[in-house]
């Protein structure tokens, strides 16, 4: 039979470190669940960023290929060990993911793979960056993160939530929010409740579009989020407010509008005119 979460961590004498963001999972249905909605199978290889306990871990394993599993903390090693004592489809790497270069990450984990996590709050969207900008076989994130972030990452063009990093994530694929987990579910429980969110990543999207120049854009768009975009666009390009007018004219925008107000889309067709141009930042 399974220990319980606690008896381990108690039998280890282990002690959570509010830097690594050690906030672990207890319910048993809720993990089952976030697997399930994650759509894991057997044919799966996932990369889990963060495994604690292992708890969320075990119930991936049941349903993957294979998990690689990045863990900062070695002192979670003998509960690892332990709680995924006979699992011989799982991987403990035990490093910083921030500082493991991402073709690194990949070359392990060797074929495409859906990252499911239970983020540790302090490096949420560095982590959801680094992949979104460099991962090359990623086919989608499953992860667990603050609910206002999580309603910034799933955000629509004209919302107050909406920002650079949504722009971001809908430029590689779609985001939407598949489940609301309350504080309490945490061992010791955060300030504020979290949610999962999906980001399915569609490779197809934007094919061949230079996203080094889609994100200066969205950079300098978002520069000054109270400013009209074509003010961002005169101060991050150095440019007069007759060519920002001339951009915004010739890609159907506004002159009143902000950055936020713009879909992924308008954003690509923006930074082709820029481009276009030869206008540099
Ligand atoms: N997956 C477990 C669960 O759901 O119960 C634990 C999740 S807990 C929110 C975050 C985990 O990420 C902790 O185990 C923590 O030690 C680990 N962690 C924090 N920073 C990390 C980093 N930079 N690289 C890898 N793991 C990290």
């Amino acid at each position: 039979m399974e220990k319980s979460l606690k008896t381990l961590l108690t039998e280890h004498g282990f002690s959570f470190k509010k830097a690594f963001g050690q906030n672990f999972l207890t319910d048993d249905n809720l993990l089952s669940d976030i697997v399930e909605k994650a759509g894991i199978t057997e044919n799966d290889t996932v990369l889990e960023i963060g495994p604690g306990a292992g708890a969320l871990t075990r119930h991936i394993a049941k349903k993957a290929k294979k998990v690689i599993c990045y863990e900062i903390d070695t002192k979670l090693k003998p509960i690892l060990e332990d709680v995924l004592d006979g699992q011989n489809n799982v991987e403990i790497v035990f490093s910083d993911i921030m500082k493991c270069p991402i073709e690194q990450v990949e070359k392990k984990l060797g074929d495409k793979y859906v990252m499911v996590a239970n983020l540790p709050y302090y490096i949420t969207t560095p982590i959801v960056m680094k992949f979104i900008e460099q991962a090359k076989n990623l086919k989608a994130m499953v992860i667990m993160v603050q609910e206002e972030v999580a309603f910034r990452f799933a955000s629509t063009a004209g919302h107050s939530d909406y920002g650079a990093i949504t722009v971001g994530i809908n430029l590689r694929g779609d985001a939407e929010i598949i489940l609301r987990v309350p504080r309490e579910k945490f061992t010791p429980a955060p300030n504020v409740d979290s949610a999962v969110i999906k980001i399915t990543i569609d490779e197809n999207k934007f094919k061949g579009v230079d996203f080094n120049k889609v994100r200066e854009v969205v950079r300098i768009a978002f520069s000054s989020r109270r400013k009209m975009l074509v003010n961002n666009l005169m101060n991050g390009y150095k440019i007069s407010r007759d060519i920002a007018n001339e951009i915004l004219d010739e890609a159907d925008i506004s002159l009143t509008d902000r950055g936020e107000s713009l879909s992924a889309e308008k954003f690509v067709i923006l930074s082709k005119i820029v481009a276009k141009k030869g206008i540099k930042s």
